[in-house]
Parts: structure tokens; sequence; C-alpha cells
């Protein structure tokens, strides 16, 4: 069975009156790697602190490797942390800055010069100990912090959106590094972030956090596939929503835009004649038949965008809206904007939003 290695228990933080962090309940296994995803302020860097030490919880416990750690101080914890900003020390060389820790907990110099020279090669810059963090670019130097943290081989990685203040493209390569070096490594990591795409492609699971409040825990297929709240389900991914009524909520029938729908799941809590909003996920919907999916609504092209490899398509039904890609194929024509067309999905990739 996997080991938990940290567990964060009942956690809650107020700052005066404001609770901006609540019933914070997690375990991570040994060697995990798992985000904390959610808009701005919703407690996500505060919940990170925590863990960090750098902030006392109001209530609550962490524990790691099976002790709590609750009150000790950061670097008594045994963490290495990575910031937004790079946060290296300018007058220190490469080499210096990622043996910092190292000279701090006292390490004998042969020994520090060997673990630095072994992280400048698991960071792929065996070449840059002598240079100075001014002669390094943004993705250069976070690696150089990642490597830092990660020299005094801490248990914990504690990672606080390392990447966003990094262009697109470095950006989408260091994530895959940072993820290999992880793995590499086995070290149990926390994965700070507002970006989805991050969370999903790099998280062995991830939390959606949500006014202070863990929404879902879960691995990105389950968080995409099955949110469990409405703001899951639109935070993560894009959605298309429909409203519709209820038939029949023992069968699970509901009517949108002049359809029968049985979603063949009981609707809990529903009477016949109720509002129901239902989602769909874009590349769960054609435009037409398409085999296997067995439900379909009227509709109109409202506009059509020629993308090259896709094409994006939007139609109207009834008073929504739902935007699919259609992949381009030189021998279909595009649909036309103002043709009527019936929008096809599996009644199984319905999700109702709660
Ligand atoms: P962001 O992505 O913007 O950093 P976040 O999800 O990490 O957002 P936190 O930084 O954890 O959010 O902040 C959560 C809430 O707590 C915010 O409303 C913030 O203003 C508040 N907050 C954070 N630190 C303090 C503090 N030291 N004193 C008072 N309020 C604080």
């Amino acid at each position: 069975m996997a080991e938990t290695f940290l567990s964060i228990q009942n956690v809650r933080k107020a700052f005066g009156a404001t609770t901006v962090v609540q019933d914070f309940n997690l375990d991570v296994e040994r060697g995990e790697f798992v985000s904390f995803l959610g808009p701005s302020g919703c407690g996500k860097t505060t919940m990170l602190r925590i863990v960090a030490g750098f902030e006392e919880p109001s209530a609550g416990m962490v524990m790691v490797g099976g002790k709590d750690v609750t009150n000790l101080k950061p670097n008594q914890r045994d963490i290495g942390m990575v910031f937004q900003a790079y946060a290296l020390f300018p007058n220190l060389t490469v080499a210096q800055n990622i043996g910092f820790g190292l000279k701090v907990a006292g390490v004998p110099r042969a020994e520090s010069d060997a673990r630095v020279a072994e992280m400048l090669s698991i960071i792929k810059l065996p070449e840059f100990g002598s240079r100075y963090p001014y002669q390094l670019s943004g993705g250069q130097q976070q690696r150089v912090a990642l490597a830092r943290a990660l020299a005094p081989r801490p248990k914990l990685l504690l990672l606080d959106e390392p990447l966003s203040a990094l262009d697109a493209k470095v950006r989408v390569s260091l994530r895959e590094e940072i993820r290999g070096i992880q793995k590499k490594l086995g070290i149990t990591t926390i994965f700070v972030t507002h970006d989805q795409e991050e969370a999903l492609s790099m998280s062995d699971r991830i939390v959606v956090m949500y006014g202070g409040k863990a929404e879902q825990v879960g691995t990105p297929f389950e968080i995409y596939n099955k949110p469990a709240t409405r703001f899951v389900a639109s935070f993560v991914g894009t959605l298309n929503i429909l409203e519709g009524t209820v038939s029949d909520p023992a069968s699970g029938t509901v009517r949108v835009n002049g359809s029968e729908i049985a979603l063949k799941r009981k609707l809990d809590g529903k009477a016949a004649g109720d509002e129901i909003s239902l989602a769909l996920r874009p590349e769960a919907i054609s435009v037409g038949d398409h085999p296997g999916r067995d439900a379909s609504i009227a509709g109109e092209i409202s506009d059509v965008s020629f993308l090259g490899s896709v094409i994006r398509v939007r139609v109207g039904v009834g008073k929504n809206a739902v935007s699919l890609d259609t992949f381009n194929s030189p021998a279909t024509p595009p649909p036309v904007v103002g043709e009527t067309a019936n929008i096809t999905f599996a009644a199984s990739d319905l999700l109702v939003l709660q």
C-alpha cells in the first residue's frame, strides 16, 4: 500500500476576522506530485506556507513522515522551496547559489562540490557554475533556484508558481524538466499554480481550491472528466453549458431545446419540471451524426473560425451556445453560419452541474 508522507489535517487559517483556508485535509503519498490549483486569492499560497512553516495554522495539524511538524520552524522541516521570483543571490555564482544550503548545513567542501556538480548536471547546466545570475535567462535562473532547493536533499519540495514569470515557450519546456527531475529524485512535491494546463500536465493529483476550501482532490483525468462541483467544471477546461428541465428524475430523462435525453442516471434531489444545468466538453460534441454518440439536440451554426488544422464551430442551442472543434479535412466543406445542424454527443458524457 502507498505510504502517506505529508498529511494535512483539518487545517484552518484566519488573518484577523477573515478565514482564508478552512476544512483542509490532504494526504500526499511519498514521491507524489500534487498541485494546488485555483484562482487568485483562493488560499493556495497560504496553505503552502503553512506546510513550509512560514505561517502557523489557526487550527489543525501538518505531519511529515509521521511526525507532527506544525510547530517547527521552516529550517527544521527539511523542505526545499522555489518561488515565483527567481530569488537567487545576485552576488554569488551559480555554483555558490546551489551550494548555499549545503554550506549553511556545514556539509564538507568536497561533498558539497560533488553535490553542486551533480545538481548542475541534473538541471542540464553543467558549464554554468561560475556564471552570475544576471548572465542567465529567466528559465535558467529558475533551474538554478530548483537546484539550490534540491541540493540539501530535502524530503519535501514546495514550488510556489515557479513558472509564472517565464514566457510561454520556456514555461512548457520547464514543466517537463521539473517533472522529470522530480520523478528521477522521487521527491514528494507540492506545486502551487493558477494555470490549469500546468496542473493537468504535471500532477499525479490536483487539489482544486476555491474560497479557502479544497473543492475536489483527484487525478487530472478525474478532475477534468468527473468534476465534483460547478466551480471545478468551469475552472478546469472549456465548458459548454446547456440549461434544460427535468422530465423524469427517476430514470434521469431531461429535456433540452425540445429534445428528450436519457441520462440513465437517477437525478437525486430533483423533481419533474425542475431546471437543470448540464455541461459538455467541446471534444464530446460533434456536428451531425457521429458513431457512438447517441444523443442529439437541434441547433443553428452561429460562428465558424478556420484555424488551420481545426475548425472552431459555435452552435446556438436554444438560449445556449456550444463551442466545438472539428478537424479540418480538405474533402469536407466546413459548416456554414445560419445552417441548422444537430449537435451530437454521448448522453453519458453530459455532466450534471451541482
Ligand atoms: P495568488 O495566486 O493571488 O497568490 P492565492 O490563492 O495563493 O492567490 P493566498 O495568497 O493564499 O491566495 O491568499 C488568500 C487570501 O488571504 C487572500 O484574500 C489574501 O489577501 C489573504 N492573505 C494572505 N496573506 C495574508 C496576510 N498575511 N494577512 C492578511 N491577509 C492575508
